[in-house]
């Protein structure tokens, strides 16, 4: 299997004006073809910094990182602009890029049937659910083709009920369009519920305390949801859960 990230030693020291501040320790994880990763950490522990690195709007202290593919950034704020309707907020990037083609105007059209949007291209962003806005911030990142996707706590914003079938959603998106993801969140059922691997990290100086491959799935082709059900899912929920208490402890 392809691998389409590879982080390498990595570690980021930031230059202050109140001293230095040493945010990644030695990170390691790598992502293969199709698979969903997730960075889960304590607030603060440099899970954004990672992301920055990955895309480059930042330059590692040291290490390095291989990416083969290009990427997608979804922020955990959807960034719609409230003055451009769901077709124009979703063509966006295809404007930056100047390559607003026919050919890839009718491929967001086929996403926006297929995924339940195409009935809203015309109405502006304050018309529609945080879920909906999320959904629509997802096919705009997938408009420009990307092969992997980077999500920065997408959920977060929403109220529960909504996290978890927008998760879902997300989840089955990522599956049909064959993409390669890396997720971050503090929320360990989602790490769980939503990911192949699972990457702990340590408070700040982030170190990776531990890496868990997630094999509930099998070869079923289960979301999200019906993960959580599974009776393995405990399991790693304790483990994690221990994990994640220890940043107490120390
Ligand atoms: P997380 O996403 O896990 O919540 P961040 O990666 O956003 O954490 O931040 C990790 C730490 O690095 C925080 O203490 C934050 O204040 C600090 N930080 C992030 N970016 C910068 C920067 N450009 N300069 C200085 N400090 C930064
Ligand atoms: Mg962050």
């Amino acid at each position: 299997m392809q691998q389409m990230v590879n982080v390498n030693d990595l570690s980021q020291t930031f230059y202050t004006k109140d001293g230095e501040l040493e945010v990644l320790k030695d990170i390691n994880f790598s992502l293969d073809e199709g698979q969903i990763l997730t960075l889960l950490g304590p607030s603060g522990c440099g899970k954004s910094t990672i992301l920055n690195i990955l895309t480059k709007l930042l330059n590692p202290t040291s290490g390095d990182v291989t990416i083969n593919g290009k990427i997608g950034y979804m922020f955990q704020k959807d960034h719609l602009l409230e003055w451009r309707n769901i077709m124009d907020n979703i063509t966006l990037g295809l404007e930056i890029q100047k390559s607003k083609t026919e050919q890839n105007i009718l491929q967001i059209e086929k996403l926006l049937k297929t995924y339940g949007l195409w009935e809203f291209r015309n109405m502006y962003p304050k018309e529609l659910s945080g879920g909906m806005r999320q959904r629509v911030a997802l096919i705009r990142t997938l408009s420009v083709n990307p092969d992997i996707l980077l999500l920065d706590e997408p959920f977060s914003a929403l109220d529960y009920q909504t996290r978890l079938l927008v998760s879902d959603d997300v989840y089955k998106i990522i599956k049909n369009e064959n993409k390669s993801a890396i997720l971050v969140t503090h929320d360990i059922s989602e790490a769980i519920s939503m990911s192949d691997k699972v990457v702990v990290l340590s408070k700040i100086p982030a170190t990776v305390k531990n890496t868990y491959d997630i094999d509930l799935r099998k070869n079923e082709d289960l979301t999200p949801l019906q993960t959580r059900k599974v009776p393995g899912f405990q399991k790693y929920f304790d483990i994690l859960w221990k994990e994640l208490d220890s940043y107490e402890t120390k």
